[in-house]
């Protein structure tokens, strides 16, 4: 019996396949793809995590030196979204991996982060500030 295909039913008829993809899912089409390619060995907890960071690194790769206006520009229709959306894919690929390889309960890790931010940014004293929890305000 062959394993179930993890991908979408629908993959090309829904607009967000965010609305339609659990991370479940794509923790598993990361596995297959990478057991296909005997990627185990290569794939310990810090190489994952360099993965991440390298990937990351590449997000930020394209707004270095540039204005507000430049990055408006680069997220527009004539800019170059696809390629941010690209290493955007990158690091979650390694994030999906991670936590595969590492037993992570992603949405739970989320949700309880979540709740421990929402903890050190209550409403009141947060809104409309970027401040950090730990930090006291300059003036
Ligand atoms: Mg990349």
């Amino acid at each position: 019996m062959s394993e179930p295909d993890p991908r979408p039913p629908v993959l090309d008829e829904v607009a967000r396949l965010d609305d339609v993809t659990t991370l479940s899912a794509l923790k598993e089409r990361v596995r297959a793809f990478c057991d296909e390619r005997d990627w185990d060995r290569f794939h310990g907890a810090k190489d994952l995590a360099i993965g991440l960071v390298t990937e990351a690194s590449e997000v930020l790769e394209h707004f270095r030196f540039q204005s507000e206006e430049d990055i408006a520009a680069i997220l527009g229709p004539n800019g170059r979204k696809a390629e941010v959306e690209a290493e955007l894919a990158d690091a979650l690929f390694f994030i999906l991996r991670f936590a595969g390889r590492y037993d992570i309960d992603l949405a739970r890790a989320f949700e309880r982060k979540l709740e421990r931010n929402a903890a050190k940014y209550p409403v009141d004293s947060a809104r409309g500030s970027n401040r950090k929890y730990n930090r006291a305000p300059l003036r």
